[in-house]
């Protein structure tokens, strides 16, 4: 019988997947099916440091493509998935073939969210998740460009502060009344419109785009009444995840392919890992689907051990980080609006923690260059600690004293 453990995706999630496979002595074939031409690679730089020009595309690879060969990991590239098919264990190809599994992961990610109003198709307007996108525009980055950016989240942010240091006129319009709007306190948000706008970035909220116009290529943006001259737009309005292979082979998707906190779904041979799920977090206490290579790398090895018949829980506080300006944002753990905050140390020196307290349980930490912080929160929110206000308000008391 097939002991062939077929990846979907050759993400981050895949990638890990099919290495922890091997580093707990699984032996049978491992195919690995990414529809980029890539080998899997990090995406975090995309924002960051690659599109600033600091690092080449190697360094954003996980592994060279030899590793692959070393450890017996067939790596399909450009290829995808089109069918999944459970009563036969086949999948079927791109390229017309059909593969036979034993078990099957789905590690699909997730695709950009596209802008649908009057002139979204039109050369100029771009997105960012893969290589190929940053490709198209990362050497256009330069002083005089008419950069407006669509979307104020991470993302969003991130582009602007590379956008500015590389001497574009940059705006940022968000359709929120405050930038960072699902994830931050209004306290924070208001931090960092406050850094965006210091740095010279025409940041409008409460602003939605209502069509791209131009002729034959992008030359405006227009906002209802308000008209925005560009050369360049790149939207960062979040991802949809890449659910529709598993849902056609009839497996339960509700924002992400239903699994345990094991990563495996109802049927036994099938399993999913990464931005596409939608799984239980035993610490956070609920479903949800996180978009963070801690989470995908994390699951990747939880389904590479339930495959093995080894199943780990993963139990870790979600954690997620973003680079802007000088600034080091890292955030442990998921705040909520109505979680009340207690910031630690001084924003106007940048250097500071915006605690998040539900029910006097401390659940969220978002430090601002404050590493020791970050580090020491994820214990705290695991432990479902109830430290005293007073006390965490405090930058000269450690967290972990708490
Ligand atoms: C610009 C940017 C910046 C980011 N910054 C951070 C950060 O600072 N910190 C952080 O923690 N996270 C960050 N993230 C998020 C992080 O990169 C993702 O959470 C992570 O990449 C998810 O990995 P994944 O393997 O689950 O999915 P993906 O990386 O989306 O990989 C899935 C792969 O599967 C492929 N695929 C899908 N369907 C098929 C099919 N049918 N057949 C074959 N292949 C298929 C996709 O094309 C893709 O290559 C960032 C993401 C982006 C885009």
């Amino acid at each position: 019988m097939s002991q062939t453990v077929i990846i979907i995706g050759a993400g981050q999630a895949g990638g890990q997947c099919a290495l922890a496979l091997r580093q707990n002595g699984f032996e049978g074939p491992v195919i690995l099916i990414g529809d980029e031409p890539y080998v899997p690679y990090e995406r975090p730089p995309l924002s960051k440091s690659y599109l600033a020009g600091d690092v080449p595309e190697e360094r954003m690879f996980m592994r060279p493509e030899a590793f692959y060969a070393e450890k017996n990991i067939t790596l399909m590239r450009g290829v995808a998935v089109t069918r999944v098919d459970r009563a036969t264990r086949t999948v079927q190809l791109s390229t017309g073939d059909t593969l036979t599994y034993a078990k099957v992961v789905f590690a699909t990610g997730g695709r950009v969210r596209k802008m649908t109003c009057p002139g979204a198709d039109l050369p100029g307007v771009h997105y960012l998740r893969n290589i190929d996108d940053v490709r198209a525009y990362k050497e256009r980055l330069a002083p005089g460009l008419k950069l407006v950016i669509v979307g104020g989240g991470y993302i969003g942010l991130e582009v602007a502060a590379v956008a500015i240091k590389r001497g574009c006129t940059v705006t940022v319009l968000e359709m929120m009344p405050l930038v960072l709007n699902r994830v931050v306190a209004p306290e924070m948000s208001a931090f960092f419109s406050e850094v965006h706008r210091a740095a010279g970035v025409d940041l409008r909220t409460s602003t939605a785009v209502t069509a791209f116009e131009g002729d034959g290529k992008l030359a405006r943006v227009r906002c209802g009444d308000q008209v925005i001259d560009a050369d360049l737009a790149i939207v960062g309005i979040g991802i949809v995840p890449n659910v529709e292979r598993a849902a056609e082979a009839g497996l339960a998707c509700d924002n992400g392919i239903m699994v345990d906190e094991c990563m495996r779904t109802a049927d036994p041979d099938v399993f999913a890992a990464g931005d596409c799920t939608n799984h239980i977090n035993p610490v956070i206490g609920g479903r949800l689907r996180l978009e963070s290579v801690p989470n995908a790398l994390a699951q990747g090895k939880a389904a590479a051990l339930a495959i093995l018949g080894k199943p780990e829980p993963v139990t870790e506080v979600p954690w997620f980080w973003s680079d802007q300006y000088d600034l080091k944002l890292q955030m442990t753990g998921l705040s909520r609006q109505g979680d009340t905050i207690v910031i630690r140390g001084s924003m106007a020196d940048r250097k500071f923690s915006a605690c998040y307290l539900r029910d006097g349980v401390f659940v969220a930490c978002q430090a601002v260059n404050m590493a020791k912080d970050f580090l020491q929160s994820k214990k705290l929110i695991a432990e479902r600690a109830r430290p005293d206000p007073a006390r965490l308000a405090d930058p000269a008391v450690a967290l972990r004293d708490l």
